[in-house]
């Protein structure tokens, strides 16, 4: 039987941390704020958002909400994204993706100020990523899968790595990070030849491919620990990971669980991206 590496824990050790660093920021008199932009009404924004606002409040992080219809123009996020980047009073953006289909999704992000850009959506936080440069901010989900294993005291350095996925938001900027703590580290997608045998090589899993089920019991091996970033739907409509839960948590030393796992850990370092980003506002 797996251990459970819940989120709630990491997040709430974060969560105190990042308070601390905002009280220290507010006596010196910056506050640290974070704006939200929101192109139409999508569920699943609307579900993050709530979360995220909580926990800045939380933390002490001001929130400011920008709200825009799914039908406005392209011109109109622009504006919105040049008027952040001009306020210093705002230190982050988040920006729910993807935009509507008739917006250019790179061309809004390139206009972000890599400064404020807390959830790694600019060429230059990721390249910060690749490079390990520092600059800028990695995607937050891909950070929240560091966060579990460090939280949970599990020394990457030379361990077989396999990330399912190769997504700018998770698969590949995951990966980086994992390379930056000296994982030997593989990618795989959908033209993966014989994925289960790439992922029982494995002492980490990071899946994030976003299809239920994806990982069963012929992609694990004993002594494995499996981080699901996955999010979906079942038939039942229940919220699962990628990996199907009951085959696999009897094989893994530990895994990660959907809902409350990678997900519940994900505005904690939202909120993290936020006041370091206020602190370096202030150099
Ligand atoms: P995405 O852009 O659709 O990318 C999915 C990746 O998985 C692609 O690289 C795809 O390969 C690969 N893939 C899909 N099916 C596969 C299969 N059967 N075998 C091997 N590889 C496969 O998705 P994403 O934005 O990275 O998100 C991934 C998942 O994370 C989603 O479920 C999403 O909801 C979830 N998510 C979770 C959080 C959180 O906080 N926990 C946050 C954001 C997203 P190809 O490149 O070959 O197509």
């Amino acid at each position: 039987m797996a251990e459970l590496w819940k989120g709630a824990p990491v997040a709430a050790a974060l969560t105190e941390r990042v308070a601390v660093q905002v009280e220290s920021l507010k006596s010196k008199g910056i506050s640290p704020t974070l704006a939200i932009v929101r192109v139409g009404e999508r569920p699943e924004d609307l579900s993050y958002e709530r979360g995220a606002i909580k926990r800045c409040e939380k933390v002490g992080i001001a929130v400011r909400q920008v709200l825009l219809t799914a039908s406005s123009s392209q011109e109109d996020l622009l504006e919105v994204i040049e008027e952040i980047n001009r306020d210093e009073s705002i230190h982050g953006c988040l920006l729910f993706r993807p935009l509507p289909k008739h917006m250019d999704e790179a061309a809004v992000c390139r206009a972000l100020s890599p400064a404020k850009d807390v959830d790694g959506i600019t060429d230059g936080s990721l390249a910060g990523v690749f490079t390990g440069s520092g600059q800028g901010f990695p995607p937050c989900t891909a950070q929240a899968c560091l966060e579990l294993l460090d939280y949970y005291g599990y020394d990457l350095k030379g361990k077989r790595s396999v990330v399912v996925g190769r997504s700018l938001v998770i698969g590949k900027p995951a990966a980086m990070l994992l390379l930056g703590r000296n994982a030997t580290v593989t990618i795989c997608h959908t033209r993966t030849a014989d994925l289960p045998s790439v992922c029982r090589q494995a002492e980490v899993l990071i899946a994030a491919a976003g299809k239920a089920g994806v990982i069963g019991a012929e992609h694990v091996s004993p002594g494995q620990v499996v981080i699901d970033v996955g999010i979906n739907v079942d038939e039942q409509g229940n919220l699962v990971g990628d990996a199907a839960f009951g085959c696999v948590e009897p094989l893994a030393a530990a895994i990660t669980p959907v809902p409350g796992g990678v997900g519940a850990v994900t505005t904690s370092v939202l909120a993290a991206h936020v006041a370091e980003a206020a602190a370096q506002s202030c150099g």
